[in-house]
């Protein structure tokens, strides 16, 4: 079997050109940005194949100069979106100032050395061997074991094209074995090889991406409550056993403190339900302001609401408690037009104690002895 450069090239661009229209088409409008930046990576690589493509029809003329160039050019500018992608997915990068620079100087000193065979092949292919290892590296940390199945997809991916970029740079700058694309040279063939594997293997892994990125916010959705952004029971169960066991691991104090407005049902009955959803609005920003960092809040039900403080012991709870209060009745006098109040129960983790179910039962506890008391007031477990 023959296999020849440019036309395993244009097999490339082709798949693709048909991969950049159809992906929209299957994913919808409604994608994250990272999503988006990953389309357009493929249409990138789309264009910079396709120049290159041309380029060969035209080799030695200014036209030559100025297709490489805008190959180059989109081959990185490819890579930086897709570095874009795995930073919108996994968060800040590291080096993004660097992959800049490299994305933009590649194409330009390419296009300044054309005039040199070696000099250009050289520069370009290095460069870009460099700007794919960078990318490569971004897939790496930090890494969790369910969301790595895609992100080594890319690693193999990226350094088996940084391997075969490098390997085409140094044959054409130190041998004359390879002066064009046209050429049968085995690093060539080896070459468009490496971008038709890329090209499938980068389009799996991105749609596994975008599969657990779907399945993330699922997961986000069925964990918050819709109407404060705050934590529902679920999530806060979820991250308050997290809590409980790091405290109880490092013996350190925690303080869960439940927290129900009094008289609720009056706010509906007299202002109406949409100033009751206003009201507890009002109450978890109230809430959340009053927290600190590391801090966990979130609405239980209803207007039931609970603060686990870390590293609080019983006497910053009242503290959190005064606080809380002052800040409420001054924005909810000035926001609603009424005072909202509400009662409180505390409990603080004894030594020993590692269930959150029992610590939250005695703060339960206090907080209905807050309520036979009279309300408007917060009560510490025994
Ligand atoms: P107490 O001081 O004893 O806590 O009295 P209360 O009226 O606050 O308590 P009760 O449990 O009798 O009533 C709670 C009210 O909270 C009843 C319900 O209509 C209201 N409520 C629960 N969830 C929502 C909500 O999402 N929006 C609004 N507007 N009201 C809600
Ligand atoms: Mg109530
Ligand atoms: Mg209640």
């Amino acid at each position: 079997m023959q296999l020849d450069f440019l036309t395993l090239l244009a097999t490339t661009a082709i798949s693709l050109f048909l991969i950049s229209a159809s992906l929209p088409l299957i994913m919808g409008r409604n994608i994250s940005a990272a999503a988006r930046y990953m389309q357009a990576s493929l249409l990138l690589q789309a264009l910079a194949w396709a120049t290159i493509i041309g380029s060969t029809y035209v080799a030695g003329t200014l036209a030559d100069r100025i297709l490489s160039s805008l190959s180059i050019g989109c081959g990185c500018w490819a890579q930086w979106m897709n570095y874009r992608a795995l930073a919108g997915w996994l968060g800040p990068r590291p080096f993004p100032r660097t992959l800049l620079a490299l994305v933009v100087a590649t194409p330009l000193g390419y296009f300044l050395s054309f005039g040199s065979y070696p000099i250009r092949v050289g520069y370009a292919n290095a460069m870009l061997a460099v700007i794919t290892l960078l990318v490569a590296w971004a897939t790496l940390r930090p890494l969790r074991p369910a969301e790595s199945g895609w992100r080594r997809l890319i690693l193999v991916s990226m350094l088996t094209m940084a391997g075969l970029t490098l390997a085409r740079g140094i044959v054409g700058t130190f041998t004359d074995q390879y002066p064009s694309f046209r050429t049968p040279h085995p690093v060539n063939v080896a070459f468009a090889m490496g971008a038709c594997v890329t090209v499938v293997l980068n389009t799996i892994a991105m749609l596994v991406a975008w599969r657990d990125e779907a399945e993330y916010k699922l997961r986000e959705l069925a964990l918050t409550d819709p109407l404060t952004d705050l934590p529902n029971r679920r999530g806060y169960e979820l991250r308050a056993v997290a809590m409980l066991a790091l405290a109880h691991r490092h013996q350190q104090p925690l303080t869960a403190i439940m927290l129900d407005l009094d008289h609720f049902k009056q706010v509906n009955d007299t202002h109406g339900h949409e100033m009751g959803d206003r009201a507890l609005r009002l109450f978890s920003q109230a809430l959340t302001d009053t927290c600190r960092s590391g801090d966990l809040v979130a609405r239980l039900g209803g207007e039931e609401f609970c603060a686990l403080l870390m590293h609080d012991t019983a006497h910053a709870g009242a503290l959190f408690d005064r606080r809380l209060r002052q800040r409420l009745y001054q924005a909810s006098a000035a926001e609603l037009g009424f005072v909202l109040d509400y009662s409180g129960g505390m409990a603080t983790l004894q030594p020993g104690e590692s269930d959150l179910a029992a610590l939250m039962a005695r703060a339960d506890g206090a907080l209905y002895a807050a309520k036979i008391a009279g309300r408007g007031q917060l009560m510490a477990a025994p």
